[in-house]
């Protein structure tokens, strides 16, 4: 067996092992703090161990694998940070942050002997919004982000706060004690760069028949609660003409959002994920109903614009047929470019590797746009997704494009990490 056989099988099976700590089946359902994501936690700090790395928690639950002669909170010398997150959405596929995390960790014990600029591992402790609703609170833990008084209101669909979600997975052994003042989870190392390695969660990778994208720019998003009010009267005896129905006004502004963004054309994306009756009954007229609308574009103006319309086809929607309307547009995060350098160096990279490859664009949120956001030079890697599937058991990337992406995060390190020393 040779070494690009052993690495593929290495790697298949500690993803495999990974997702088998779900919460039930099928796919791999993992939040953050949960039962199975604590025992991920632990089983990702033992294979750091065998793999003769030591493995830090940091106060939110983030996980960082690093040579054991390295002092975590030092904060240097400064690091190559390279890794993904653990936590998953509900029935998840195996790779979807699982790979990225893996292959760090991999990385960063063949290259645990660099001195001037040493790579350091991790596994955030979310990436997704599943549990709590908040854009990669993982990254921004790692850049020691986190104030304190969103541990206090930040909840879960059950109400449990942050703070107290956390204190279960501390009591396992899976966080550090927070720290006194403001910003309770400080950074344990500075980073000088990130690297973080994705599958692509879309099919143009698969389409052009290449194994590997380098991004070079995260969409920004907005998003809008519409909360409708009409009038719920009885089904029975209400003629159509004297209706103001809630649900048949939402209805018309998800068919009209979905038409805006597809005349606008690629990369925009517009979504209506959030629907809200009431009172939900077969013989009443809604009378109320609440819509979430998310915009997506890779282009600031674009964003802006695609989500100005949205709102205007809304608004003349409701008026038309006699609903109130109210539109709250929550915090949007801006269209964000990782690093031009970093992304020329990669693509020299690939072509000297004769790996076919391509620059693109990211329509999802990453942890790399986190870091990009706080001036830190990042760069997002992907590998091809069959059929363009993710957030799914479906999801699936040819093991042996798997090993590419692995290896290039490897050569990439490499390479970062030599010309620094
Ligand atoms: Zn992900």
């Amino acid at each position: 067996m040779g070494p690009t056989e052993t690495a593929i099988r290495t790697l298949e099976e500690l993803l495999q092992s990974l997702g088998g700590f779900s919460q039930g089946s099928p796919g791999v359902t993992r939040f953050v703090y949960s039962d199975p994501w604590c025992v991920a936690h632990h089983w990702l700090a033992a294979t750091a161990r065998d793999l003769g790395l030591a493995a830090t928690s940091d106060a939110i639950g983030n996980l960082l694998f690093h040579d054991p002669s390295m002092k975590p909170g030092e904060l240097q010398p400064s690091v190559l940070l390279v890794g993904s997150h653990l936590d998953t959405v509900s029935g998840d596929g195996l790779l979807d942050g699982a790979y990225g995390v893996l292959a760090a960790l991999l990385v960063t014990a063949e290259l645990r002997d660099r001195q001037a600029l040493p790579v350091v591992g991790f596994a955030s402790c979310a990436g997704e919004e599943t549990r709590f609703s908040q854009c990669n609170p993982g990254a921004r833990g790692l850049l020691g982000l986190i104030r304190r008084d969103e541990l206090d209101f930040v909840r879960d669909r059950d109400g449990v706060t942050w703070a107290h979600a956390l204190e279960f997975a501390r009591a396992r052994g899976c966080a550090a004690p927070l720290a006194d003042g403001d910003h309770p989870c400080p950074a344990l190392f500075h980073p000088a760069l990130m690297l973080e390695l994705h599958v692509e969660q879309g099919a143009l990778l698969e389409s052009e028949e290449l194994d590997l994208g380098i991004v070079e720019q995260v969409a920004g998003c907005r998003r809008m609660r519409v909360m409708l009010t009409g009038e719920a009267r009885y089904a029975g005896t209400t003629p159509m003409p004297l209706r103001r129905d809630a649900l048949a006004a939402a209805a018309e502004m998800i068919l009209a959002t979905e038409r805006l963004a597809r005349k606008a054309g690629p990369p925009a994306v517009a979504t209506a994920g959030i629907l809200r009756v009431e009172p939900g009954n077969f013989n009443t007229i809604p009378g109320a109903c609440e819509l979430g609308i998310e915009v997506r574009h890779a282009a600031r103006p674009k964003l802006v614009e695609l989500t100005a319309m949205v709102g205007q086809q809304c608004r003349a929607i409701a008026e038309n047929r006699g609903i109130e309307v109210v539109m709250e547009e929550s915090p949007g995060l801006e269209p964000v470019a990782l690093s031009p350098a970093l992304a020329i160096a990669a693509d020299d990279l690939a072509r000297k590797l004769k790996i076919p490859h391509r620059r693109m664009a990211s329509g999802a949120a990453h942890d790399a746009m986190v870091f990009a956001r706080s001036g830190v030079p990042s760069l997002l890697l992907f590998v091809p997704s069959r059929n363009g599937v993710s957030q799914s058991p479906n999801e699936f990337t040819a093991p042996a494009q798997l090993a590419t992406g692995q290896r290039f995060l490897l050569e990439l390190a490499r390479w970062i990490t030599d010309g620094r020393g």
